[in-house]
């Protein structure tokens, strides 16, 4: 099926081909002939499964299509958890849009001086992309115009209310025309966003894509199993100093060991840089440029932080920090393996957090390869525990299995000279 089959037409249809989008995703194949027919959305979908388009591209048909009423406020809306997603998914509305004419957007993010935007709202505008606490402080000073809005959407809306969003997304679709169309994308459609969806959608249609967004993306899935934080530091030095290493995110727990990991591989010689939730905008923008530039080899970030970065020379994510929750590994994981390109997921574990392999692995549907590197295997033996009732995939190797985990431990992984991190043990 082709994009021009699900009722994309001209300029769009020349900017995908040009992109060498040949086939619509599957969210894409469900969501662009529905969202194009007007109706209410509830889509269950995760990065990397090309949610974006599949809001984006009617989104922009609609306003290629239909002269809009009159004003100057935006015709389309998307709200995202974060600035880094809310500037992806502008970014993604200027490349898809690229052959419209005169299509204006606008970014509305926290973080960045209010000035730039404000002068930007007193001119025409079609498509504003924002986190939902910089959208409420303009609107509570009269300077957004909804009068003209056509179409909401809520991009990653579990996140939203993770970050304690709720309020401000009632506040802000309560000034919303009610005859708008309402597209709504999660990981996950259940709870609080399910209730919230009930209240914000009419009649909509839902669309749920398999809880399997790596499938397709070819992104090989390793655990490593650590003795104490020591050992650990040296896997992450032994990982990083592999030729196969191009680009790396590193996920940390919290801002606080982002910057106390990005200090210890700065000086154990590493490229790399930090990025989290209390730098400024202008801070974050420059370093995800540098990564792009390919100035830096490795990012330590936080799970909030790294939402949405769409680089494709990451060729490695490794979970220094284990993530809290299974949706989480899937977010991480999706920073690599992107634009065709093949990944490595390494997880770093104790051996007391072992449950969390099967949680996650129940939740991808998809077994995650317990590996060792030579030199480097841990002390302790780690049997995996039974598997719960539930989970159907199963790791291709044994704990303390065979082979390399796509990392060799060449060029020294001997630790960091006097650089280790403290050696709390656990
Ligand atoms: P998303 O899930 O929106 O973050 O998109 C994930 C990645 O897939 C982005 O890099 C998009 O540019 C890319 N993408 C989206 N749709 C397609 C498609 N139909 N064919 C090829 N790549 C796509």
């Amino acid at each position: 099926m082709s994009f021009s089959e699900l009722g994309i037409g001209s300029p769009m249809l020349d900017t995908l081909v040009a992109a060498g989008y040949t086939e619509p995703t599957a969210v894409q194949k469900a969501a662009i002939p529905a969202a194009l027919a007007g109706a209410d959305l509830l889509v269950s979908s995760h990065t990397g499964s090309g949610k974006t388009a599949a809001f984006m591209l009617p989104s922009l048909q609609r306003l290629a299509g239909t002269p809009g009423r009159a004003g100057r406020g935006p015709r389309v809306l998307v709200l995202a958890p974060t600035r880094e997603l809310a500037m992806q998914v502008n970014k993604a509305a200027l490349s898809y849009g690229q052959g419209l004419r005169r299509l204006h957007t606008l970014t509305l993010v926290g973080g960045t001086p209010y000035g730039q935007q404000i002068r930007m709202l007193e001119r025409p505008v079609d498509v504003v992309v924002a986190t939902p606490g910089r959208l409420l402080d303009h609107m509570s000073s009269g300077r957004v115009d909804f009068s003209r809005l056509e179409t909401l959407v809520l991009d990653e809306a579990d996140r939203m209310l993770d970050m304690g969003f709720l309020a401000d997304i009632e506040a802000i679709v309560a000034q919303t025309p009610a005859d708008r169309q309402t597209l709504m994308f999660s990981a996950t459609l259940d709870g609080v966003v399910g209730q919230l969806a009930r209240r914000l959608t009419r009649d909509p249609r839902r669309i749920d894509i398999a809880a399997t967004p790596t499938r397709g993306a070819d992104i090989e899935q390793i655990l490593l199993f650590a003795d104490d934080m020591a050992h650990k530091t040296r896997l992450l030095d032994a990982l990083l100093r592999d030729a196969e290493m191009q680009q790396c995110v590193v996920f940390a727990a919290t801002k606080r060991s982002t910057e106390e990991l990005c200090g210890l591989l700065a000086d154990s010689g590493f490229s790399v840089a930090a990025l989290h939730g209390d730098m400024q905008q202008g801070q974050r923008t420059r370093t995800l440029q540098r990564l792009r530039d390919g100035h830096t080899q490795v990012l330590v970030a936080t799970d909030v932080a790294a939402r949405g970065i769409d680089v494709a020379g990451i060729s490695h994510v490794i979970n220094f920090d284990a993530p809290r929750q299974a949706e989480d590994y899937v977010h991480r994981i999706g920073r690599t393996g992107r634009a065709g390109r093949s990944g490595v997921a390494v997880t770093l574990m104790g051996h007391h957090e072992r449950h969390r392999v099967l949680d996650i692995e129940r939740y991808t549907g998809q077994p995650i390869r317990v590996d060792v590197i030579p030199g480097l295997e841990p002390v302790r033996r780690a049997p995996r525990p039974a598997a719960k009732p539930g989970y159907r995939g199963r790791p291709s190797a044994a704990a303390g299995g065979r082979g390399r985990p796509g990392a060799g431990g060449r060029g020294g992984h001997g630790g960091h000279g006097g650089a280790q991190r403290r050696n709390t043990g656990w």
